[in-house]
């Protein structure tokens, strides 16, 4: 038998595979899963009896072209359709992107705590990750100019950014996108646009809309609760959603998401609800943190970034006690934050719970 074995490209072994937020604490218990920016409020009822009605149809492939979908977006969102593509989750479309733009000897920038798919999408292409520092936690969009290079073909900026929960302002963005060359393509990765409601934000729509070399990704996965059903949605320059349409799957987003999608994207006012929720517990939750002497960013989304740092304890620790007691957050030492732990905003319960226990914690 020879010993040579099937080989993959350069740069897929360098991949430390992706680790989702964890479902259970030490004991095996969960009493609170706060570690995937997930949303306490479920699905809304509308998307889970579209859902439920589509059962029927299982054995039908389903509409490659997502049209009914993308119809239903472009209507919320006012987009035009012809310019709007699903994906499998953004996460797909994030890989998508980066293959059809990215390839060996070519660079894939983002900012320094930027989302780790970001970094996995240009390995597993053989681009390289360049990462430029932040300032506070923040995106640092001249740090970012700095690190473009000949060979950038790709910048990713997630606004507000997972896991700082930190966002730059639109004419930030625009800035950034003014210093760049007209070929390398801005990715505006808004998936918690929806909780964002700072008066100088924007989600990335208007500078798809006026420039050729900017696309924005959204999902439906946070705000709209439908994370297990991997869906999301992208809407960027004709040429580009020409050859990211010619590198998907044919089938890349099943009926079940399409069912559950248009219903979902139609209930705004369960994203007004969500919006609310989010609204009331993000300065709680920071200002009673703080107030015990941990770190807090501020935050847009729906999570917060917290800091044990100064506080004599280790982050690590921390997750444990809490875990321990059922009460599941990320730890977020594979994005450079080794002292810190991201919580997403839960129910009133559990969210007074995570205060309590760090604060027996922190006391202990
Ligand atoms: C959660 C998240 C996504 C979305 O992922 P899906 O694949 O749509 O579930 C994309 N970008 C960022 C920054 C995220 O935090």
């Amino acid at each position: 038998m020879s010993s040579l074995l099937p080989t993959p490209k350069p740069g897929i072994l360098d991949i430390t595979p992706y680790v989702g937020g964890k479902s259970t604490g030490g004991s095996g218990q969960t009493v609170a899963k706060l570690s995937s920016n997930e949303t306490p409020l479920g699905a809304s009822t509308k998307a889970k009896t579209a859902l439920k009605e589509m059962a029927d149809k299982l054995h039908l492939y389903p509409d490659g072209g997502s049209t009914a979908l993308i119809e239903a977006i472009a209507e919320v969102h006012k987009l035009p359709t012809d310019r709007l593509i699903c994906g499998n989750g953004s996460d797909e479309l994030l890989s998508l992107i980066t293959n059809a733009y990215a390839g060996p000897g070519d660079e894939v920038l983002f900012s320094q705590h930027g989302f780790l798919v970001y970094e996995l999408a240009a390995m597993a292409n053989g681009a390289t990750p360049v990462k430029a520092p932040e300032q506070n936690l923040t995106t640092d969009v001249d740090a970012l100019l700095a690190a473009v290079t000949d060979r950038t073909k790709i910048l990713f900026l997630a606004n507000p950014n997972n896991p700082t929960g930190t966002y730059i302002s639109a004419d930030e963005v625009a800035r950034l996108h003014a210093g760049l060359r007209s070929d390398i393509l801005l990715v505006l990765d808004a998936a918690y646009a929806e909780y964002v409601r700072k008066p100088d934000y924007e989600s990335g729509a208007k500078l798809v809309a006026e420039n050729d070399n900017v696309i924005m990704t959204r999902t439906f996965s946070k705000i709209y609760g439908l994370s297990a059903l991997r869906l999301g949605w992208a809407y960027g320059p004709s040429h580009v959603i020409d050859v990211l349409h010619r590198v998907r799957g044919p089938f890349n987003v099943n009926a079940a998401a399409h069912a559950a999608g248009i219903a979902a994207v139609k209930d705004q006012e369960f994203v007004e609800a969500a919006v609310a929720h989010n609204d009331k517990w993000i300065p709680i939750l920071t200002q009673s943190l703080r107030g015990m002497g941990l770190g807090v960013t501020d935050s847009v989304g729906n999570f917060i970034l917290i800091d044990f740092a100064g506080t004599g304890k280790e982050a690590s620790a921390a997750d444990q006690y809490l875990s321990d007691r059922g009460l599941i957050l990320r730890s977020v030492a594979s994005y450079g934050l080794p002292t810190c732990l991201r919580m997403s905003v839960g129910t009133d319960d559990e969210n007074r719970a995570v205060i309590d226990c760090l604060k027996e914690f922190l006391e202990a």
